[in-house]
């Protein structure tokens, strides 16, 4: 299941993924974790180390940045859009 959170930062909309874990956001993708089962298919979130240690995960994982690379890509939201909207919005 994927938890997303919004949040305000200075009157702007802030989106997260939510550790199914933990319950913090995972800020860096380089420390988050997609992890499923094969029996179920059903998808956890996961900041690496003692979360995904805690939820005794042994099934097959991708890395976080993998993950939403394929659901941006499955959605038919490209590199180009993405960084596109992150010129129009000033993010970054
Ligand atoms: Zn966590």
């Amino acid at each position: 299941m994927i938890q997303i959170r919004i949040s305000q930062n200075d009157g702007l909309a802030e989106h997260h993924i939510v550790c199914d874990v933990c319950g913090r956001p995972i800020e860096d993708a380089r420390y988050g974790m997609a992890a499923y089962s094969r029996e179920t298919l059903e998808v956890r979130h996961l900041h690496k180390g003692p979360c995904d240690k805690a939820a005794g995960h042994q099934g097959p994982w991708v890395e976080l940045r993998d993950h939403l690379m394929y659901l941006l890509n499955n959605t038919g939201t490209s590199g180009a859009m993405v960084e596109e909207r992150k010129r129009l919005e000033q993010l970054e």
